[in-house]
């Protein structure tokens, strides 16, 4: 019994954290969530920029990835304005065979923390979160793939994610952030993520 008992467990083990990739099922609709916006400005780090302008940046060049490859992408923002959190999660709620993806850039009170990390909820999201948290390791700090109760992702039907894409506050990773390059990198991987988690 206890050797079953072990044998279980190291199956659950396997499935649940597997590191090829797997999917959330086939989607067609991605909804992107550029963090923050107009009063809400998000993080604010060195160089002086702001978090909510950075998001919907790189939530753009998401949105241009997904379409090139297919995808049918809704945005909760496509400017400088406020949405608030719970009309966020309802564009998705609203949608038949959607993922949700909210992109963060994050801030902490000292300045060495670095690197990206990317948030769940529920397990049929963690795929999506894993999926985009493997291609950003490629060549960021990766803090892991986490669990929070985020209000994007709590109340969300869909498979939902929310990665932060780097620390505002680290002098090093703020001036690589700065390029739109490094971005341009940073979305790229986002869209890998999602693309991997559709099967
Ligand atoms: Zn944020």
């Amino acid at each position: 019994m206890p050797r079953l008992l072990l044998l279980l467990t190291a199956a659950v083990l396997l499935t649940g954290c597997a590191s090829s990739p797997y999917g959330v099922g086939r989607f067609g609709t991605v909804v992107v969530d550029a963090g923050h916006g107009g009063i809400d400005r998000g993080a604010r780090g060195q160089y002086s920029t702001m978090e909510k302008q950075l998001a919907l940046d790189t939530a753009k060049r998401v949105e241009r990835g997904l379409r090139s490859r297919g995808f049918r992408v809704i945005m909760t923002r496509g400017g400088d304005y406020f949405v608030p959190l719970p009309q966020r999660a309802a564009v998705a709620n609203r949608q038949w065979n959607a993922v949700f993806v909210s992109v963060h850039y994050n801030y902490a009170p000292r300045s060495a923390p670095y690197g990206t990390e990317t948030y769940y909820y529920n397990a049929k999201s963690y795929p999506l979160a894993a999926n985009i948290q493997r291609e950003l390791s490629r060549f960021s700090n990766s803090r892991g793939v986490k669990r929070a109760r985020f209000h994007v992702l709590r109340n969300n039907t869909k498979p939902a994610a929310l990665v932060e894409c780097g620390f505002l506050t680290s002098p090093n990773e703020a001036r690589k952030i700065r390029s739109s390059g490094y971005r341009q990198r940073i979305a790229d991987a986002i869209v890998r993520g999602i693309a991997n988690s559709s099967r």
